[in-house]
């Protein structure tokens, strides 16, 4: 990656503390957003998941392999689908593929229950354009808790309307693959869908292995809890985290009018989305982690794509940055 870096080196800046930065500058939620109104469906579908995780208490629910899916789903569904295709692809056109690949990605990002495909792209591209400014749709200077979930589950007017999708995510529609996944929630079928195949898969496994169907019932039950319904919760913290955290928390590389940090943790969890001031730097890059400590699974795994030809004009950072620079 460091040929093809420019020469200029941007200097790492120590920020006031983030408790500071994030206590100076306190914002309102949008205007567009009416508070009494619950998005119920959104509700009451996070609430029953996370009402399912004291069943990972239960022994006979749990399986090794079904906890191996969890980080390991979280690669192939969330860094994937979301990273690659939903956010570096989708939203910030990082790099291109053929479409077969394009949509294999986006049915990935389907996978973790975030939304359709266009209406991520709109919220996440309004995120861009309002970064930490009253109209984002999901700031943490208005609380922590809005930013990281909160805004999920009351109604933004700005969020339902149709100009806001022909405004931010008219190149998705365009495709009428994605135009089919919001017909009808098509999206939300697709993820019961793989949720039921995995479980078959596993009942299907478990009754082949132990020759009894109670032991296919119960490794297909153990995957489905942990191989899907864990590893979407896993997921979407740690997604909601880069709105959150890393608008809070970490270090500064460069000098952006939002509040943007690079999280380590984040970066480690999410596989590479967490160096978000680095991706507010330069959004169109489809490399988050630009310094050698600043692992960043997702790119690395969208360049081996580039050597076996699959993805090409992968977009790289503008800028050089001080790598042997210490950071604060
Ligand atoms: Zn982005
Ligand atoms: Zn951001």
């Amino acid at each position: 990656m460091a040929s093809q870096l420019a020469p200029s080196r941007l200097p790492v800046q120590t920020l006031p503390s983030p408790v500071q930065a994030s206590a100076a500058r306190r914002l309102m939620m949008p205007e567009s957003v009416d508070r009494n109104s619950i998005l119920w469906p959104y509700l009451v579908g996070v609430t029953l998941f996370h009402l399912m995780l004291p069943l990972a208490f239960v022994p006979w629910l749990f399986s090794w392999t079904g906890l191996v899916m969890v980080p390991l789903g979280n690669y192939v569904f969330c860094s994937m689908g979301i990273g690659a295709g939903y956010h570096r692809l989708l939203t910030h056109r990082g790099f291109c593929c053929p479409p077969w690949l394009e949509h294999t990605l986006a049915i990935l990002g389907v996978c973790c229950l975030q939304d359709s495909p266009a209406r991520w792209v709109a919220i996440h591209r309004m995120h861009h354009q309002y970064s930490d400014e009253q109209p984002d749709p999901h700031s943490p200077l208005v609380s922590l808790f809005w930013g990281h979930m909160g805004w999920l589950l009351v109604q933004n007017r700005t969020l339902s309307q149709l100009s806001t999708y022909e405004r931010y995510a008219r190149d998705v529609l365009q495709d009428r693959f994605y135009l089919r996944l919001e017909r009808s929630y098509l999206w939300v079928w697709v993820y019961v869908a793989h949720a039921l195949a995995i479980a078959l898969v596993g009942l299907a496994i478990g009754w082949w292995s132990t020759g009894t169907y109670l032991g296919g019932v119960q490794f297909g039950l153990s995957l489905l809890l942990w191989g899907v319904i864990f590893r979407t919760i896993y997921t979407w913290h740690v997604t909601w985290g880069i709105n959150s955290v890393s608008h809070l928390w970490g270090y500064r590389t460069f000098d952006t009018s939002d509040n943007s940090r690079n999280n380590w943790l984040f970066g480690l969890l999410t596989n590479g989305e967490g160096w978000h001031n680095n991706h507010h730097g330069d959004a169109r890059s489809a490399a988050h982690g630009m310094r050698w400590w600043e692992l960043d699974v997702t790119y690395m795994t969208i360049c081996v794509l580039e050597k076996l030809g699959l993805v090409t004009n992968v977009i790289r950072p503008r800028r050089a940055i001080d790598r042997s620079q210490p950071v604060e």
